[in-house]
């Protein structure tokens, strides 16, 4: 029998699931599982089940008469892509940081070392976009992902730009003049404060839609908020009572003010890193029209002259981005 050509698993190690495919060269996902990432119980453990996934899969692709060579990961957290260790990770993934997940990995699965590879998550969904998604054929693309939180890469020649010490692409954590109530920077998940993510995150927009007076039994999380927003410009009966038109205004100023911080900040990084093609992700740019205009006109607004024709879009991969750019990491 002819052995046939390399395919690859990626996986996409988030802190609520983890999923798995195996990707053919052509970077199709053939087959793919997800579970959920157990967060609570430390990095063996997740190791283990990761482990146990992948082995699933290269067993459903051998009965298919495919083998597998290596295996790419995109993790949350500060990911060494030298050492393939946990370098840091928020509480979302308990005991996370320090794991050694490409070691770890590599060990159970009775794989070389060389044929398992690690980046942050954010780098393979980027990576992902920018081989098979809406930055296909960019030599240089921007992508920013504005959801729980606000994260990005910028790929170069097919490569994710991680830093010196695998902390770039923090885009979340810059300074925002939006970020500010009452004349005091709003804090911040990292620990500081003024940041982008704390007044552009999906979070960020429920907190400023209570903080502008809304009122939760109204919009009790951010899907909530761009429902009441939403149902603004549909009514016309003018029969709703004052404290739920008050939070309506509440939700469409949350929104807006979070559009406009969001698309002011890659505005900035467009100025200073010049991507063929900007690619914007997450769950608030797949919300509508609603953020994406007053996102894209403040993105526009601060572009210096010369970009001002940079290309704009939405991520079109979904859910597979992040498995095809892991998998990306071991094609050869
Ligand atoms: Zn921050």
């Amino acid at each position: 029998m002819t052995a046939s050509m390399t395919h690859v698993i990626g996986v996409d190690l988030g802190g609520t699931k983890t999923a798995a495919g195996v990707v053919a060269p052509s970077g199709e996902v053939l087959m793919s599982e997800t579970i959920p990432t157990l967060n609570r119980a430390g990095g063996e453990a997740i190791l283990d089940a990761t482990a146990a996934l992948i082995a699933g899969l290269v067993e459903r692709a051998a009965d298919a008469g495919i083998s597998v060579s290596g295996v790419g990961i995109g993790s949350a957290g500060v990911i060494d892509a030298v050492s393939g260790s946990v370098v840091s990770a928020t509480d979302a993934i308990h005991g996370w940081a320090g794991t050694a997940l490409v070691a770890g990995l590599s060990a159970r699965l009775s794989l070389p070392a060389s044929a398992v590879r690690a980046v942050n998550d954010v780098h393979a969904h980027a990576l992902g976009e920018a081989w098979l998604g809406a930055a296909a054929g960019s030599s240089s693309s921007l992508m920013v992902a504005f959801g729980t939180g606000v994260g990005g890469s910028f790929v170069l020649d097919g490569a994710p730009v991680l830093g010196h010490r695998f902390v770039g692409g923090h885009v979340g954590h810059f300074a925002s003049p939006f970020a500010v109530f009452s004349g005091l920077p709003l804090a911040c998940v990292c620990g500081g404060s003024g940041h982008v993510e704390a007044i552009a995150s999906g979070p960020a927009i429920h907190e400023a839609f209570l903080r502008f007076g809304g009122y939760s039994v109204d919009a009790p999380d951010t899907r909530g908020v761009f429902t009441l927003a939403a149902s603004v410009s549909d009514a016309h009966d003018g029969g709703a009572d004052a404290d739920s038109a008050g939070s309506r205004a509440a939700a469409v100023r949350a929104i807006s003010v979070g559009a406009a911080a969001a698309g002011q900040a890659v505005g900035g990084l467009i100025n200073i890193l010049d991507p063929e093609t900007v690619v914007v992700s997450g769950g608030l740019a797949d919300a509508g029209e609603l953020w994406w205009k007053p996102m894209e006109a403040a993105l526009r607004k601060e572009l210096l002259a010369p970009l001002i024709s940079v290309p704009v879009v939405r991520a079109t991969l979904g859910n597979t981005a992040a498995i095809v750019g892991a998998a990306k990491l071991v094609l050869k």
